[in-house]
């Protein structure tokens, strides 16, 4: 079993990330395998290498280690390239120039009446073509899946994945789901020639992950990911969606909660095990001497 914590450096890390980072850790060596680490920084505009420093100091402190060195996305752009490549040679893929507010516009509801999906705002198909574009991939520009093609192009078998987590069930996902609820994604943004997406599924892959450990708020973007490993020709690990650890009011920690920062609770004293206890794990069991 091979799991991996996948944190973007755009804050500290906090007690959800402890939890979700822990609990990757604790499946992995109970099943005598590997924890692995990765960063998760193609944003540029909110990524910071401090936090970058931060979080992997926060893990240490935990008790964390990772035999392989950390996979940071911002390393990994060639890769995702080639990967638009073989979406854009095989036509699934087309240009958009939309900003969120002609989006927004071109769905004519107010913001709060926007259609959402596990990729942000539904979208309303206003640059996509009849046919698919030709000529070389374009740069500097953000490119969406075209749904409907790319859902032809992963043929008739029904896409699935395993889940352990909450539900621990096959999961079947709809494919009227993929047109009508999620639509045609950004696989590149304009500022970063790459999306979340696209590089999840690439990085598992690299990383040669058997079981995504990860929160609940994920997991309708799952179905995006089982797709895109479909076309990729990428495995499609099994998934273990876990619980949200939220505040005291019932609210999700944010990454600007900074009261429930990792290093704040250092600083107040408190240890590892603390941090365990506070998310409900349970201790861990000294080595045998
Ligand atoms: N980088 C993502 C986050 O910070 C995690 C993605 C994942 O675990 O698939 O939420
Ligand atoms: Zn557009």
């Amino acid at each position: 079993m091979r799991t991996r914590f996948a944190p973007s450096p755009t804050g500290p890390l906090h007690l959800g990330h402890a939890y979700s980072a822990l609990l990757a850790s604790d499946m992995a060596h109970a099943a005598g395998g590997a924890f692995l680490l990765r960063i998760e920084d193609i944003d540029q505009s909110r990524s910071r290498p401090e936090w970058d420093r931060q979080i992997e100091a926060d893990l240490r402190w935990l008790g964390l280690t990772w035999p392989e060195p950390v996979l940071r996305q911002s390393e990994r752009l060639q890769t995702y390239r080639g990967a638009l490549q073989t979406l854009w040679s095989r036509g699934l893929l087309y240009p958009c120039t939309c900003r969120r507010r002609d989006i927004v516009e071109a769905l004519g509801a107010p913001q709060e009446g926007v259609p959402h999906g596990p990729d942000g705002l539904i979208y309303p198909g206003t640059c996509r073509a009849e046919t698919p574009p030709s000529g070389p991939l374009p740069d500097g520009v953000a490119l969406r899946l075209d749904m409907r093609r790319a859902l032809d192009a992963a043929g008739p078998a029904p896409l699935t994945f395993a889940e352990t987590g909450k539900a621990h069930q096959e999961i079947a996902t709809n494919p009227c789901d993929y047109v009508e609820k999620i639509g045609d994604i950004a696989v590149a943004r304009k500022d970063m020639s790459t999306s979340y997406h696209l590089s999840v599924v690439l990085d598992d892959a690299a990383q040669g992950i058997t079981h995504v450990v990860r929160g609940e708020d994920l997991f309708d973007a799952t179905a995006i990911h089982v797709l895109l490993q479909r076309l990729l020709g990428l495995p499609t690990p099994v998934y273990h969606h876990h619980r949200l650890i939220r505040d005291e009011h019932g609210k999700r920690l944010a990454k600007r909660d900074d009261s429930r920062a990792i290093a704040t609770y250092r600083d107040e004293g408190l240890g590892p095990e603390d941090i365990r206890r506070l998310v409900d794990l349970p201790e861990l069991t000294p080595p045998a001497p």
